[in-house]
């Protein structure tokens, strides 16, 4: 059972909403290279993740409306769930992409209307912008129906925030 926490009175779920309901990898992990971070909280019939990880580090246990658990010692950070995930609420996060950026790799299901390398405003959960970051890598495969992943590069210290972005220009 879920616990209640701040969620239920923001309708925005934030780090130490995950954190209590033990849903974040440790630093250590986190350090060691791409991760998944599962944002997934409400008691849904719902488990595409499951199935759709190849290391079988996604579990849910006992019923069905149960939250996603992940094993973060088996993830790879391969990003094959990210696209899986009717709710968007699956990425997967390198905090140590390069020594003072990180990479966060965010479900996109819009018309992709700018290009790798384009600056871009970083939001967070709740759409409100923290910094600016770069569009890393555009990914789009027919196995991911119309949902592409799209990786960001943001300074390091926003990692765990980032979870959106939008352009800096006006949309053609
Ligand atoms: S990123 Fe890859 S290895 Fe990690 S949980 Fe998702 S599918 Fe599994
Ligand atoms: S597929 Fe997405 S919404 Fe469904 S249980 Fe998994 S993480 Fe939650």
């Amino acid at each position: 059972m879920v616990n209640e926490t701040n969620f239920r009175k923001t309708g925005l779920i934030s780090e130490r909403d995950l954190k209590r309901l033990s849903l974040l990898p440790s630093k250590r992990r986190l350090a060691e290279g791409p991760c998944v971070i599962i944002e997934c909280v409400e008691r849904i019939p719902c488990d595409p993740c499951v199935s759709a990880c190849p290391r079988k580090a996604i579990e849910i246990e006992g019923s069905l409306i149960e939250i996603p658990r992940v094993d973060f010692s088996r993830c790879l950070g391969c990003l094959l769930c990210i696209p899986k995930c009717p709710g968007l609420c699956i990425f997967v996060v390198h905090k140590n992409y390069t020594e003072d950026s990180s990479l966060v790799s965010l479900p996109y299901e819009f018309l992709i209307n700018f290009s790798e390398g384009e600056e871009v405003l970083a939001q967070d959960r709740g759409g409100r912008v923290v910094c600016r970051g770069k569009i890393e890598k555009i990914i789009q495969r027919p196995s991911f129906d119309q949902t592409a992943i799209i990786q960001v590069k943001v300074p390091k210290r926003f990692f765990m925030r980032v979870r959106g972005f939008r352009l800096l220009r006006k949309r053609r």
